[in-house]
């Protein structure tokens, strides 16, 4: 399991990329991308990284 990042709100700023410490985030032709592998679904990206509201943990 990973975070959604919806692909429909991301700006590409890459702001969650670097609040990240696991490296699980990436910004790729301008549009977040997470590793699922890599994601321990710690919430950090998800509180207050986004100014675009498109980081969410799974439901
Ligand atoms: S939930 Fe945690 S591990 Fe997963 S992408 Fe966000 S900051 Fe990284
Ligand atoms: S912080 Fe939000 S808008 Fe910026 S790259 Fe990450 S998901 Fe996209």
């Amino acid at each position: 399991m990973a975070v959604s990042i919806d692909h429909d709100r991301c700006n590409g700023c890459g702001t969650c990329v670097q609040d990240c410490m696991l490296g699980a985030l990436a910004v790729t032709d301008g549009i977040a991308m997470v590793d699922e592998d890599l994601c321990v679904e710690c919430g950090v990206c998800t509180v207050d990284s986004c100014p675009a509201d498109a980081i969410s943990l799974p439901a």
